[in-house]
């Protein structure tokens, strides 16, 4: 009976716990190394307005992991969050995104168009996130209102108070701010009409069967009514077909982002000067 006990203790010892334990742990310390190595890259997703102009880009960060090849956010920004290397990481896009705009600074005049970076919860809580970014502008000599921080409705909500303070001290600065995710989260927009915000970017998840599902069709009007009365322009998120773009127009969306525009890539594949031109 003590064996049948002991063997059953051992069960705790699930292999399959183990081995998930023994991937993460080993995930972490690549991820790890690999902000050491920089092996790290942003690729860029350019925005356009109804006419089909670029306004802007998102950056969006991927690992280009030596022997997995080059991964997408989904599969280690979760565990970034969770080891707190996190801000490790998020300094990196924030200085790369920055030498990349003086980049393309260098190549043209002045310019209004933007480039937005993503900003996860732990980093934007950190105590001195607000130097870090000042620091960023400063290095590379960047003009804060071409930077553009995506923020989340559940970061901006989980600590009000934090959040209008840093808000504001960044809006000091000239930052602008975008809503991205919009609609996944619990949020009304009166509420959120309080905060510093420029942009709302309606989810993709909405956009996504806009033209065939009553209910996203109702959602993404009801936004795009609204929206406007709140003095806030919105960008669709994944936008891929056309008949989606002209819903999307029909209703009063002057905002764009989708593989039918353009695909994450490289900063040269963005059209390097795109950023620059007046074109
Ligand atoms: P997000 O900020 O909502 O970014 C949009 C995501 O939608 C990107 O996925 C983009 O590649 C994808 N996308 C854009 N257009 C289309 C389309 O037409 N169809 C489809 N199916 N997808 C489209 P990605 O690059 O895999 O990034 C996923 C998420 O990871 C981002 O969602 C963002 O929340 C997070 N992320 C990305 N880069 C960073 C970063 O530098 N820092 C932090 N904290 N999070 C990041
Ligand atoms: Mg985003
Ligand atoms: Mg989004
Ligand atoms: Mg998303």
């Amino acid at each position: 009976q003590a064996k049948e006990a002991g063997r059953n203790t051992l069960r705790f010892f699930d292999p399959e716990m183990q081995t998930a334990f023994d991937l993460r742990t080993r995930m972490e310390a690549q991820l790890r190394e690999g902000l050491r190595a920089g092996q790290f890259v942003l690729h860029y997703q350019p925005q356009v307005d109804d006419a089909g102009q670029m306004i802007g880009a998102e950056a969006l960060v991927r690992w280009a992991h030596p022997e997995r090849g080059l991964l997408s956010p989904a599969t280690f920004i979760h565990l970034a969050e969770e080891s707190g290397l996190i801000l490790q990481l998020g300094e990196w896009v924030l200085q790369a995104a920055c030498a990349q705009l003086a980049a393309w600074s260098q190549h043209g005049s002045c310019d209004e168009r933007t480039l937005a970076i993503n900003i996860s919860a732990r980093q934007f809580r950190e105590p001195h996130f607000v130097g870090m970014v000042r620091t960023a502008l400063n290095r590379y000599g960047i003009r804060p209102h071409r930077l553009k921080l995506e923020l989340t409705e559940s970061l901006l909500l989980e600590d009000v108070e934090d959040t209008i303070h840093k808000m504001a001290a960044l809006r000091e600065l000239g930052l602008r701010f975008a809503l991205d995710d919009f609609g996944t989260g619990y949020s009304s927009l009166s509420y959120l009409k309080r905060l510093p915000l420029d942009e709302l970017k309606i989810d993709r998840s909405f956009v996504d069967e806009v033209t065939t599902d009553a209910n996203d069709a109702a959602i993404v009007r009801a936004v795009l009514a609204l929206a406007p009365q709140l003095g806030l322009p919105v960008i669709a998120e994944g936008v891929e077909t056309d008949a989606q773009r002209r819903f999307l127009i029909s209703n009063g969306c002057h905002g764009f982002q989708g593989y039918l525009f353009g695909r994450p890539g490289p900063a040269d594949a963005l059209n390097g000067d795109a950023l620059n031109e007046h074109a």
